[in-house]
């Protein structure tokens, strides 16, 4: 028998920078008397702590080889940056005491601290930021490809004018709130793009299904434009899923929504219909459909149950002989009376 895997819970860990980012910078700072958060940090770090993020400091502090300071004195300051920042907590502080001109692995750009730290804690890297105000904060997160973002404060001179911009920066922010507001809008999407696919034959979706084969679920399938979601729909999806245990939806493509729908139509762009729908916790995946029929799709897929609505027969819906082909079948759902996309829109429209 394997020995059963740790189940420890991996750290979603913000790296980041200290000075200029999260507390003004008067130069070579060793007294904690001269801390002074900046604006906005506090309010968007409990934010984030709330939201299950951690924070780690990596700092750059040659004041202390410079002869400036101690390192007592930095340790001081960090002690008062987190008590000033609580009840936000900073797991820990990691400090390079050196000099440009010394070559340690640890001042930054050099990963040396970050190192460091996926050394001392488990975390879970894919759901790691680094930030900071220069490009020297977030380069050690380059070669883990963890994103960086950048908090340029418009008062703030341009240490980075000429340079270039590492790798793994995705975001330029002008203020702390910013770039929260960047991070928690990353999560929300991640969260759920992991049930969104670019198409039937996309590798990741082939994937996905490979799984639920194997583990033996039924399948459902169904497909749709899905606009202006609606009780209809959601009723709709809701029925669906319950014929199986994984519910999979081919959804149209924006080009093939005009095609179908006018000109005017989707309301929605593909990516914000895929996300209401994989917001829904009985909806499993979501693919991009562009084909006139879901024959094609329905020969990858091979649902147990395909599912369609309206009052069609099935014996006359163009998919009928590839679901019969493979012992598939064919479930027909009543729409729920009263709602439909074009009368939403129709009574916006006349609501003005
Ligand atoms: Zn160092």
């Amino acid at each position: 028998m394997k020995k059963k895997k740790e189940k420890k819970h991996k750290k979603k860990i913000i790296f980041l920078d200290r000075d200029n980012t999260l507390n003004y910078d008067p130069g070579y700072l060793g007294n904690p008397e001269k801390v002074r958060i900046l604006p906005g940090v506090k309010e968007s770090l409990l934010l984030l702590y709330r939201m299950g993020y951690e924070f780690i400091v990596l700092s750059n502090q040659s004041g202390i080889t410079r002869g400036y300071m101690t390192e007592e004195d930095v340790d001081k300051v960090n002690q008062r940056i987190s008590r000033e920042l609580a009840p936000v907590e900073i797991l820990r502080y990691y400090i390079c005491p050196h000099r440009d001109e010394d070559h340690c692995p640890c001042r930054k750009p050099a990963a040396g601290l970050l190192e460091k730290a996926l050394e001392d804690y488990r975390i879970s890297i894919p759901e790691c930021f680094m930030a900071g105000d220069r490009f020297r904060d977030l380069t050690p997160g380059e070669k883990f490809g963890i994103p960086g973002v950048l908090i340029k404060r418009e008062e703030a001179t341009d240490e980075d004018a000429g340079l270039q911009p590492p790798g793994n920066l995705v975001f330029s922010a002008s203020s702390f709130e910013e770039a929260a507001r960047y991070i928690l809008e990353d999560k929300f999407e991640q969260n759920f793009k992991k049930k969104i696919f670019s198409g039937v034959n996309d590798i990741a979706f082939k994937n996905r299904l490979a799984r639920y084969k194997l583990s033996g679920k039924k399948i459902v399938f169904t497909n749709g434009v899905f606009d202006i979601l609606h009780t209809g729909h959601i009723q709709y999806l809701y029925h669906a899923a319950s014929l199986g245990k994984k519910l999979i939806i081919g959804l149209n493509a924006d080009s093939t929504v005009k095609k179908l729908k006018g000109k005017d139509r989707p309301v929605n762009s593909f990516f914000d219909r895929a996300i209401h729908l994989a917001a829904l916790d009985f909806v499993d995946a979501v693919f991009s459909f562009s084909e006139d029929t879901p024959v094609e799709s329905i020969k990858v897929i091979q649902p147990d149950i395909h599912v369609k609505g309206g009052d069609y027969k099935k014996e006359d819906l163009p998919e009928y002989q590839t679901v019969k082909s493979y012992g598939g079948e064919i479930e027909i759902l009543p729409f729920r009376n009263g709602y439909s996309t074009t009368s939403i829109i129709r009574k916006i429209r006349n609501n003005k």
